[in-house]
């Protein structure tokens, strides 16, 4: 069957590079091929997120360290900002955990605001809270920084921060930030196969994680710390995985971060030229729109164009892209387009000439 190239907002499509880079020789995790394999993406990863704290290594997708951030760092209560389907689900997961929990909802479409979660702090309640930088469901890149600058006014609240879709497509400075837990799965942005999330953490936090009772083993951060001083992980981890994303390293720093951020946003400026073109709005609040794929509004939004959304995708898909849908309640009044991790202006060129014909059979 031919393969159809993913534009969904993850997981997003791998390069046969990147696959061959994962079917690289197993060797064992213990041994000092693997160290060495760490040793050399460690200061890459941590020149990626701009810190000095080790980076660390999961074998989950990205709701474990999500899952095990809440673990490991809440005791009183936790703040869970809330805009779309990812950090909606959070609040579900923190009491799932047994924690007190609180929602700080906002609509769906509008971004986190700083001012908001001030207020919420402000009342003393919280040690931590959980933010999602690039609301995928949305399409809604919420001011991190803003929210971020908060930390100084509360320097005991763990400020844990999902970057799922946006780390290594936008700018990202972990020690700068001055936040707790940033982490990201590798199958968005980072164009990597399912099955591995990516993370790090603050001094304050793997101190915080060492006394609390309750953290449990897989996702223990003082487990993740002291392996990842020897290079290793706390257990067995896809070493498959490692040898792709040590080649995919290669290749951000190949072409420059810099350049691979500018990369985004041109196409990311494309894909909102494309959806003006034809009519459409947006549907995230004006200025909030996220830089790693784009969430069209198909009637989820007063104004603006609508289309058969089912018909669109499936003619993108006789063409040879899949586009998504729409996700959760916004589910046929929006649909997606990814373009993030290795796409191009002329790959991006490929899929909007696909769309314009799609476009024009509707
Ligand atoms: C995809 C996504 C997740 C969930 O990732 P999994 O890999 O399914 O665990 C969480 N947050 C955001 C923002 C996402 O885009």
């Amino acid at each position: 069957m031919a393969h159809v190239k993913l534009h969904i907002p993850g997981p997003v499509e791998v390069s046969e590079k990147t696959f061959k880079a994962f079917c690289s020789p197993m060797i064992g995790h213990r041994g000092q091929g693997f160290k060495d394999l760490y040793s050399k993406i460690q200061p890459q990863l941590q020149q990626l997120l701009s810190t000095k704290q080790l980076v660390f290594l999961s074998t989950s997708s990205a709701w474990g360290i999500m899952e095990g951030a809440i673990r490991n760092l809440v005791s009183k209560k936790v703040l869970n900002c809330m805009c779309g389907a990812f950090s909606d689900k959070w609040l579900d997961v923190s009491k799932r955990c047994g924690k007190n929990a609180e929602a700080l909802q906002v609509n769906w479409g509008l971004p986190i605001r700083a001012e908001l979660v001030d207020a919420k702090l402000a009342t003393g309640e919280f040690d931590a809270l959980t933010v999602i930088h690039n609301e995928t469901s949305t399409g809604v890149m919420s001011p991190i920084a803003e929210i971020a600058a908060l930390k100084k006014k509360y320097p005991d609240v763990m400020f844990i921060v999902d970057a799922v879709s946006s780390m290594t497509g936008v700018p990202l400075k972990f020690d700068e930030l001055g936040i707790d837990v940033l982490l990201a799965g590798t199958q968005k942005a980072f164009a990597l196969p399912p099955g591995l999330a990516v993370f790090t953490c603050s001094k304050a936090a793997l101190q915080k994680a060492a006394v609390s009772k309750d953290r449990g083993y897989y996702f223990d951060l003082v487990e993740f710390q002291k392996n990842a001083e020897q290079s290793m992980t706390p257990s067995t981890p896809s070493i498959a995985h490692v040898h792709a994303l040590s080649s995919k390293l290669d290749e951000f720093f190949a072409e420059g971060l810099e350049n691979r951020y500018v990369r985004h946003r041109k196409t990311n400026q494309m894909t909102r030229d494309w959806a003006a073109t034809h009519g459409f709005n947006l549907f995230p609040e004006k200025g909030f729109e996220s830089l790693t794929l784009t969430c069209v509004s198909n009637g989820a939004k007063p104004g603006g164009r609508t289309v058969d959304v089912p018909k669109l995708q499936k003619l993108a898909k006789d063409a040879g892209f899949l586009i998504d849908g729409g996700y959760g309640k916004i589910k046929g009044t929006t649909f997606r387009i990814s373009n993030m991790g290795d796409e191009t202006e002329t790959t991006m060129g490929q899929l909007f000439a696909a769309l314009d014909k799609a476009m024009a059979q509707l």
